[in-house]
């Protein structure tokens, strides 16, 4: 709320103008509105608590290390409209990576 730098009164918004109640003394600023925007930025990358080696291991390049064989799991992300995201984690290196569909 802010208040008529000349009498003190409420400044009021009316049909998009700015002007206080009291004098009628106009505001050519805009007040604050205060913005309380909160971007959620969580990105994702999951992490396995389970025993990785229960996983079955597919034939694919590590992009790390050229090892030809990874654990490979998948997890359903967000909604059930979204694809699935695929993991894969080198048996060698254990350099993890994922996949979209
Ligand atoms: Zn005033
Ligand atoms: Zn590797």
């Amino acid at each position: 709320m802010e208040f008529c730098e000349k009498c003190g009164s409420v400044i009021a918004i009316e049909e998009g103008k700015i002007a206080c109640v009291g004098c009628g003394h106009k505001v050519k600023k805009k007040p604050k509105i205060e913005s309380s925007e909160k971007i959620d930025k969580k990105e994702g990358v999951a992490i396995v608590n389970e025993e990785i080696s229960t996983y079955p291991i597919v034939q694919i390049d590590c992009t790390k290390c050229g090892n030809k064989k990874a654990y490979f799991w998948t997890i359903q992300t967000r909604s059930a409209d979204e694809s699935e995201t695929k993991f894969y984690k080198c048996t060698k290196c254990n350099h993890t990576w994922r996949k979209y569909r």
